[in-house]
């Protein structure tokens, strides 16, 4: 086995998930027969990166649908996080008031939710992983949440206090429940983000909330 292979084999049990360079490290390290340097490791990801497979976000790498069709064998399991919840909330708020959900409107509700902007891998992740739970779907450039979203809602707000804070734990906490939540089984990263279109929405964002101010 050549350690591109070993380098993909490590791919594709963390394809589910994202792989650092010190994830591939650290998987790579009892497995492989000669050493390699953690420069070895990037120069192999370089390699699937510019043959299609694999796309770099925020220092971590997923597989692309083309790569992630060539994984095979076991595969950790994805679990939901913090972020996810944050950016389900900011869509489940911006779609209140439009049918179609950009960044920058999801940018803006999740400043009003947490009074923070989120990053690039928060975002990218939490995109896909809610895109992947069919908590949400890609529409026209955009993002509308579905029945199964508005349904998880609706079950925290019969149980909390509706304000903003109560709402996001809640729905943290009901993503991971047994029986109402939502069991996330793969990932399969169909939906690109990158540093550009974060800081164009940014900025979309901010000139419209000035806009706002001022008319104030
Ligand atoms: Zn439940």
């Amino acid at each position: 086995m050549t350690h591109d292979d070993l380098v993909f084999e490590a791919l594709a049990y963390r394809r589910n998930v994202g792989t650092s360079l010190s994830d591939l490290r650290k998987y790579l390290q009892f497995r492989e027969l000669t050493s390699h340097t953690a420069e070895d490791d990037l120069e192999a990801l370089r390699r699937f990166e510019d043959a299609g497979k694999l796309v770099e976000v925020s220092e971590k790498w997923f597989l692309t649908p083309d790569g992630y069709k060539q994984a095979k064998g076991r595969a950790l399991k994805p679990e939901w996080q913090w972020e996810d919840a944050w950016t389900l909330l900011a869509l489940l708020y911006s779609s209140r008031e439009k049918d179609l959900c950009k960044l920058e409107h999801i940018i803006a509700a999740a400043d009003h939710i947490n009074h923070a902007i989120p990053m690039l891998e928060e975002l990218h992740g939490a995109l896909n992983r809610l895109a992947s739970g069919r908590l949400i779907r890609t529409r026209r450039g955009g993002f509308v949440v579905t029945e199964r979203a508005l349904e998880l809602l609706s079950k925290v707000n019969a149980s909390v206090r509706r304000r903003v804070l109560d709402q996001l734990d809640g729905l943290r906490r009901i993503m991971d429940c047994p029986c109402c939540g939502v069991n996330l089984k793969s990932v399969r990263w169909r939906i690109s983000l990158d540093e550009d279109m974060l800081v164009q929405a940014e900025e979309a964002y901010r000139e419209w909330s000035a806009e706002t101010l001022k008319r104030h």
